[in-house]
């Protein structure tokens, strides 16, 4: 996954919805605090790249550059909105590209450290900040004299003489500005803001309601003899859980998707079935904790603030600046993953039922008994035993033999490990990467072992953005939660972490190869269904024949991994698909159902809804329910993924669609990885994304590949017609910016 700043990363306030509501008072005096010039971010730091100096940066050093960096953009965007001068594009356009240096300094940093390595200071300035950050939000997109400006350009935009980039930019502003509701007359406007601070209320009481309805919901058993098949460790640590809890006997707590670890040891049918219902049914108990009426609230807001724009429906107002544009392209891309996602859930679970009755089931299999049985017939048909792959897969072999040689062979670029540069944690490596004709091109850092003061799963970010209006190279770092090797022991890891290297490093990639001049069009700054289309393609050169054998070698026996191990990886891929796919599909289709209602319809029955759109996706919902059920829906209803869930398969679909570019073009070359980087790496969001896609494959993306990758070509014929693209460009603003679900998760 990718991480950005729910913040001005740039002088562009990143927020995917900009709310419209009133700046909470009492933020300018907290943040008019001037930087003392002891503090590490008052100036852009000395070393290499301006990489942060984390040997001088203090926790308590945040909080005041967070601040002052916020006072110091307000007077900047004072500034431009006052300028008596007629708009020009470098007065308004570009000083907003120029504004915020300090805010994105020290933004950038804090959230690094923040998520890869926080403590309690750094978190009490997270709380602290994050409603100001909203508020400086608010600040830019909700100030009427500098929306005049930008409207200004607009409408002469003819007589600006712009080059593609300056043109794109003043769009990408100018349409967060009407999204935000700058157009909108004042009675409108005011009712926007109404919707926007109840919305802003609801979705804070839906997550409180979620978390504590999680904790709620944790399965409590007495009997240890009803978690049979649970190992000494599960044990031990749901014992450790009823402690906390100060209960006795076991508590199974919930994660956040429908299915649960402990689904596939459990032997007790009947102790699978509650923990299924506990986590089916985690926020609908009627107590404070049910969520029902806060979504059908939500879903009903979001309807009439479409309205508000002239807007069918809030997918509609909400995909405006995706690939995909619109919803009618978002459900007809699931409408045709349906039938062959269906018919293969349908075919893993007869198997599932025949494996029951073969063991004397004594019951009827349910979804909550899926896991037990196919966790079985992967072991049966497989027989991949993880500490058979292990040996070959030795981390910084994988990463200098893989991952690096991988990007050498497509793009020529190479790496030199630093010892000199400050990083938050020692474990840390660090290297300096170099372009094909030897020019320093920018700072990659590795922060690859599990701490507890990590967040969950793997990501990249940057600590410096590049733009050659500032004269920034990049400086990215990729994080992840591998099992640290005991002292002495080699750095062995599974082949989903060798997956999850590739697959940080292709956002890296993206990163690296940025050539803009406005950072706020930079590298990954790209639409939620584009940004993991670079890492899931390039998680494909992990399995290459020519790159596989280079670093996947005996760490003893300095043996290349037979071929019989890699058939059986290849295998295993495609297994339980129809689950894993479907699944997420289903939430996906539940989550543009939800909004692609009317503003003139009622508040929802939210489990009458949920069962009529899940009957009507076309998916095999009885077996295989959906990842998440709208009750427990954390990603659509409050984290920024609202209309968009879809985005994870749409970029699988354009991962496996380029990818199969490539295989028919001769695969690893020079010549193809060029290409690649001139024709979408390197570009950023300076184009109009689906033509960007469609200049590098030549078509519209096609469903086949992503099919094929997932083994789910043996169901009924689905159209495999490539999704209609509208043709007219519909610029998307900047980064994506909503905290994304982890990659290991899948979202
Ligand atoms: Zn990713």
């Amino acid at each position: 996954m990718i991480r950005t700043l729910l913040m001005a990363t740039a002088a562009v306030a990143v927020a995917i919805t900009p709310v419209a509501a009133a700046a909470p008072k009492g933020t300018s005096a907290a943040a008019s605090a001037t930087l003392p010039a002891s503090n590490p971010f008052a100036k852009a730091s000395t070393l290499p790249f301006q990489a942060p100096d984390f040997s001088r940066i203090k926790d308590s050093d945040y909080l005041p550059a967070l601040l002052a960096g916020m006072a110091q953009q307000k007077r900047e965007v004072t500034a431009i909105a006052n300028n008596p001068a007629t708009p020009t594009f470098d007065n308004t356009v570009a000083a907003m590209e120029r504004s915020g240096l300090l805010l994105e300094r020290a933004g950038l940093a804090f959230s690094a450290v923040n998520g890869a390595n926080t403590n309690d200071t750094l978190q009490a300035t997270d709380t602290k900040t994050a409603p100001l950050f909203a508020a400086h939000n608010d600040f830019i997109y909700l100030n009427a004299k500098l929306f005049q400006r930008f409207k200004y350009l607009n409408d002469h935009q003819a007589e600006l003489n712009l080059n593609p980039e300056q043109a794109k930019l003043l769009d990408v502003y100018y349409k967060q500005f009407v999204h935000a509701g700058a157009q909108l007359p004042p009675a409108k406007q005011a009712e926007l803001k109404t919707i926007n601070k109840r919305l802003s209320t609801l979705q804070t009481s839906f997550t409180q309601k979620l978390l504590a309805a999680a904790k709620a919901g944790a399965l409590h058993v007495n009997d240890a003899a009803a978690l049979g098949g649970l190992s000494e460790q599960q044990m031990a640590a749901a014992q450790q859980a009823a402690k906390d809890r100060k209960v006795d006997g076991y508590v199974l707590p919930l994660q956040n998707t429908t299915q649960q670890p402990a689904l596939s040891d459990l032997t007790s049918h009947a102790t699978r079935q509650q923990l299924m219902d506990a986590s089916l049914n985690r926020a609908e108990h009627g107590d404070a904790n049910d969520t029902r009426a806060t979504i059908s609230e939500i879903a009903q807001l979001r309807a009439q603030k479409a309205a508000l724009f002239g807007v069918d429906n809030f997918a509609d107002y909400n995909l405006y600046d995706q690939m995909a544009k619109d919803r009618a392209t978002a459900v007809g891309f699931l409408a045709r993953l349906a039938p062959p996602v269906a018919a293969k859930e349908r075919q893993e679970w007869s198997d599932i039922v025949a494996l029951a009755k073969s063991q004397g089931a004594n019951f009827q299999p349910t979804a909550a008994d899926w896991n037990f049985y196919s966790e079985q017939i992967r072991k049966q048909r497989y027989a991949l035993n993880q500490d058979d792959l292990k040996p070959y897969f030795e981390i910084h072999k994988v990463l200098t033999d893989g991952v690096f040689f991988a990007a050498n062979q497509l793009y020529g670029i190479t790496f030199q490990e630093r010892h000199d540069l400050p990083t938050w944690n020692p474990d840390m490596l660090t290297y300096e990467v170099f372009d094909a004709d030897g020019k320093p091109m920018g700072l990659m850092y590795f922060d690859y072992w599990k701490r507890d003061n990590k967040s969950g799963g793997a990501w990249m970010s940057n600590l410096v953005n590049q733009s050659y209006l500032r004269g920034t190279q990049p400086v990215i770092y990729n994080v992840a939660n591998f099992t640290k090797p005991a002292p002495g022991q080699p750095a062995l890891i599974s082949f989903d972490d060798v997956t999850t290297m590739f697959h940080e490093f292709g956002h890296a990639l993206h990163g690296l190869f940025a050539a803009q001049t406005y950072p706020t069009l930079s590298g990954t700054s790209v639409a939620r269904d584009f940004v993991e289309f670079p890492s899931q393609f390039n998680e494909n050169w992990a399995l290459d024949p020519k790159v596989l054998p280079h670093y996947a070698v005996n760490y003893k026996t300095g043996a290349t991994i037979p071929p019989d191990l890699v058939k059986k990886i290849l295998a295993a891929r495609t297994f339980n698909q129809g689950y894993d796919q479907g699944e997420a599909l289903e939430a996906a289709r539940l989550d543009l159902d939800w909004h692609s209602l009317p503003a003139s319809a009622p508040r929802q029955d939210v489990d009458k809804f949920e069962a009529e759109a899940l009957a009507n996706g076309g998916f095999d919902t009885k077996d295989v329910p959906p990842r998440y059920r709208s009750s427990y829906f954390l990603h659509i209803w409050s984290n920024g993924y609202s209309a968009s869930y879809y985005a994870y398969a749409w970029t699988r679909m354009l991962a496996q669609d380029a990818f199969a570019w490539f295989e028919k073009n001769g695969g690893l070359t020079r010549a193809n990885g060029q290409r690649f980087r001139n024709m979408v790496l390197s570009r950023g969001n300076t184009e109009d994304l689906a033509e960007m896609y469609r200049g590098f494959v030549g078509h519209d993306p096609d469903i086949n590949p992503y099919l094929q990758y997932y083994g789910l070509t043996g169901g009924a014929a689905a159209n495999t017609t490539p999704p209609p693209m509208p043709a007219t460009a519909v610029p998307p603003p900047p980064p994506a910016a909503a905290p994304t679900p982890k990659k290991g998760e899948r979202g």
